[in-house]
């Protein structure tokens, strides 16, 4: 069996080049640019809070119905999505109308979270998000266990549909998504 045997050839550089001096040069230009256009960037955290993207991923919040309630029907398929096993939800029936399901307990075990969102991609019905706290220190382990309680925000309203027999109660009452304006948005923000 024969070996191939590839050559690659050195570039070829100028003397220049090879001398390294102007490389040098426009490197200390750089530095000597970034020295003369120094603009602090520190923040002075906790006095200053950091201005943080939109699409941050933070802490988690449970959101409310048009009743202040929790959305969450407990399918539990965030607990499945969850690459770390770090929501865990137990269930119990529900005599609302086209809900079978509420959360009884809801936790999530922020020591496992790595902040991933799958959990929300999961959630058919806009019952969970990533919020934009971000400040989760305790002074034991106990408290890094979140229950529905700590992450429920009743200010938080959504509006989608739980589900399709949801979706046709609330349309019937004319309480969905059907804005023109929300739709446009919606469409929009799919072409991009
Ligand atoms: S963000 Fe990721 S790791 Fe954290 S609870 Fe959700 S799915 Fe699990
Ligand atoms: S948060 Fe969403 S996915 Fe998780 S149990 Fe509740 S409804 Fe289901």
């Amino acid at each position: 069996m024969t070996i191939k045997v590839k050559v690659i050839q050195p570039p070829n550089l100028s003397f220049l080049e090879r001398i390294y001096i102007p490389e040098i040069i426009k490197g200390l230009k750089t530095t000597l640019m970034h020295i003369l256009n120094f603009h602090p960037i520190t923040v002075q955290y906790p006095e200053e809070v950091k201005q943080l993207p939109p699409r941050y991923r933070g802490l988690h919040i449970l959101p409310a119905d048009d009743e202040g309630k929790i959305r969450c029907v407990a399918c539990k398929l965030c607990e499945v999505a969850c690459p770390t096993q770090a929501i865990s939800i137990v269930a119990e029936a529900s005599d609302e109308y086209g809900i079978e399901r509420r959360p009884k307990v809801y936790n999530i075990d922020f020591m496992r979270c790595v902040f991933c969102g799958f959990c929300v991609e999961a959630c058919p019905c806009d019952a969970l998000r990533m919020g934009m706290q971000y400040e989760l220190a305790s002074y034991n382990r106990a408290g890094l266990i979140h229950t529905k309680e700590v992450f429920f925000d009743p200010n938080v309203k959504s509006r989608a549909p739980r589900d399709n027999a949801n979706f046709l109660y609330e349309r019937e009452r004319g309480e969905i998504l059907d804005e023109p304006n929300e739709v446009e948005k919606i469409r929009n923000a799919s072409s991009i």
